[in-house]
């Protein structure tokens, strides 16, 4: 009975290791499967800036934390995650020194990057501003992936770096320099990627966490996972550029005069103006379109310079000036896709 027992006991004992055999193997399998979902991709990963602590006081935030030592920062922990992934990374820049911005673009063209990201942080006059946005380069319906990737990459960036309910911006690079866009990104056209500032250093508190190592590392972690989502889901459409396409000019406030008093107001404008335009009578109108345009002037970027423009589209037509308002509509739908 007893020797009977043993044995029966021996035999569950078995089928359990041999079960559990079977599970680690499985969750091992699925770890190296999902370790190495980015196997042989080429990424060129961009700190922005470099080595300009002494000629350039404004990329700073309230405590003297500069912009270029993040970006290297969040760039060196990409760098490490992209690779258990098993991709092959180039650098753009691996210390705080400066670094030319054609060469930068270059080096992702000639080693034939699949993707490139630039890494920035913004500043604003603002200081109780915290957001991410993401600029793709040119039109939407041209830039599909690039598109396609800001969205995910936004999204994630919400989701480990923002504790509270955020918005976001995904927007054409076209909207801070018009009609020609960034340098790297324009340098890079045809490989997917983004330009990407993940919050505003220029936020006391968010700069405080930009110094952690661990905020650091969130921000890599969410781009790592939206290239791997990125690259499985696969939607790589990047078509030619068209000029004529390209929605008329809208000057903006150049950076250094973002931070001046009347950029601070670009969210009251935009309130102001809404407020404005639920009066019907067409000085109101008039106004709140101004109150628009003021607030997109000064932070083209916004989270809601997309609806001042949409705003803005809706007045001309209203006004009877058809033309111009399908041209505010074309910038809302190519530049502001989200
Ligand atoms: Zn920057």
């Amino acid at each position: 009975m007893y020797i009977l027992k043993h044995r029966k006991f021996f035999k569950i004992k078995a089928i359990l290791l041999l079960i559990l055999v079977g599970h680690f193997q499985n969750t091992l399998a699925q770890q190296n499967s999902t370790k190495n979902t980015l196997n042989g991709k080429i990424i060129c990963i961009d700190p922005g800036h470099g080595g300009s602590a002494a000629t350039d006081s404004y990329r700073q935030g309230p405590t003297g934390e500069r912009e270029e030592w993040i970006d290297l920062r969040v760039a060196l922990l990409l760098k490490e995650i992209l690779e258990e992934k098993g991709a092959k990374v180039l650098m753009t820049r691996s210390s705080d020194v400066p670094f030319p911005l054609a060469e930068r673009s270059k080096m992702a063209v000639e080693n034939k990057a699949d993707f490139f990201i630039s890494i920035h942080h913004n500043a604003t006059a603002d200081p109780s501003v915290n957001f991410p946005i993401i600029y793709y380069h040119g039109l939407a319906s041209e830039n599909q992936a690039g598109v396609a990737f800001g969205k995910m990459l936004a999204k994630n960036l919400k989701k480990y770096m923002y504790k509270t309910k955020t918005p976001y911006s995904v927007v054409s690079d076209f909207t801070i320099f018009s009609g020609a866009g960034s340098s790297v990104l324009r340098g890079t056209y045809g490989i997917p990627g983004v330009l990407a500032e993940a919050s505003l250093f220029t936020n006391p508190e968010e700069e405080a966490r930009l110094k952690t190592r661990e905020h650091n590392y969130n921000e890599a972690h969410a781009i790592a996972k939206a290239i791997e989502k990125f690259f499985k889901k696969g939607n790589l459409t990047i078509s030619p550029k068209t000029p004529s396409k390209f929605p008329p000019q809208f000057a903006t406030l150049q950076e250094a005069d973002r931070m001046s008093a009347i950029a601070r107001r670009w969210h009251q404008d935009y309130i102001d103006g809404k407020k404005l335009m639920k009066k019907k009578d067409a000085e109101s109108q008039q106004k709140a379109y101004d109150l628009f345009t003021q607030s997109a002037r000064s932070f083209p970027d916004s989270y809601v310079a997309a609806k001042c423009h949409k705003y803005r589209a809706a007045i001309l037509r209203k006004q009877g000036k058809i033309e111009e308002a399908l041209k505010e509509e074309i910038r809302v739908k190519e530049f502001y896709p989200n």
